[in-house]
């Protein structure tokens, strides 16, 4: 706990379960003012409760309408953002072969394109965010971004492209967003547990294997995850733009 994030405004998508509710509780407990961004308001309202530095905000990341809807109220409540967390994702399985135009579309959809339409509407409030202090975007994307783990025995090419394009979006947006003192990073955790990996982390193999490939030898937590976003996220980075932190245990390297 500190108070670097005092008086920030910050949002944080796929904020009621897993990576995005700790790196909200995190934020939150470093003096953020937060807007905590989900499809399901039920979800939002179980996670948060009644607390008043929290605007509890459903919208559906992939459509165009809902992001609006949502920025609108973020920008009538806040006036200003310091800090965006592009977290929702969703994982999907399936060999190449059989997979449909459907299942791409909507891994895409949330992955890739969420982040984009998001980003597009928190700008204007990013731009207009406390020109003391470094204002930022961290996208939550994956070793999966940058590896493809094969030995896992589930196919997910549509995952990975969806998280490559995550990270190039990244990249590009940190060189055009620079000159508006907007810094752009990544965050790409290895396995965490959270219930996206609940029901592969259930099963004692699976996590016989994934502790032999991780050099640190346990299974992250999401806590892990909002650290390293916290870090981003703050004046202690605020020279650090384009860049992907990885919170994997080492698993990359290995
Ligand atoms: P999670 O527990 O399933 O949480 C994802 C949250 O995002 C849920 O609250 C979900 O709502 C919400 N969400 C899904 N689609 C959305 C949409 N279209 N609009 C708004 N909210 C939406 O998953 P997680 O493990 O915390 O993953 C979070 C991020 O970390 C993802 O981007 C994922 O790719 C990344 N990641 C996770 C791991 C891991 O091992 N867990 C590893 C690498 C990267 P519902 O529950 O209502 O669907």
């Amino acid at each position: 706990m500190s108070n670097r994030l005092e008086g920030r405004f910050a949002a944080v998508t796929g904020a009621a379960s897993g990576n995005g509710r700790a790196i909200a509780e995190k934020l939150l407990s470093d003096g953020a003012t937060l807007a905590a961004i989900d499809l399901n308001a039920d979800a939002l309202a179980g996670v948060f409760g009644d607390r008043p530095d929290v605007l509890q905000v459903q919208a559906d990341v992939a459509d165009e309408e809902s992001v609006k809807a949502g920025f609108t109220r973020i920008s009538d409540a806040f006036g200003r953002l310091d800090v965006l967390v592009n977290n929702a994702g969703i994982v999907k399985f399936g060999s190449f072969e059989n997979l449909s135009r459907a299942e791409w579309d909507q891994v895409f959809a949330v992955n890739s394109t969420g982040p984009f339409l998001v980003s597009r509407e928190a700008y204007p409030l990013l731009k207009a965010g406390d020109g003391d202090h470094t204002r930022s975007i961290v996208n939550i994307t994956s070793v999966e971004a940058h590896i493809v783990i094969s030995s896992s025995g589930h196919p997910q090419v549509h995952y990975n492209a969806s998280k490559g394009a995550l990270l190039q979006l990244t990249r590009a947006l940190a060189v055009e967003a620079a000159p508006s003192g907007i810094r752009v990073n990544a965050v790409a955790p290895g396995f965490i547990e959270t219930p996206f990996t609940a029901e592969a982390l259930a099963k004692d193999e699976v996590r016989n294997w994934l502790l032999e490939r991780t050099p640190l030898g346990r299974v992250g937590k999401p806590e892990d995850v909002a650290n390293g976003v916290a870090f981003l996220a703050s004046d202690e980075a605020s020279w650090v733009t384009g860049t992907t932190l990885f919170v994997d245990g080492g698993w990359t390297i290995y």
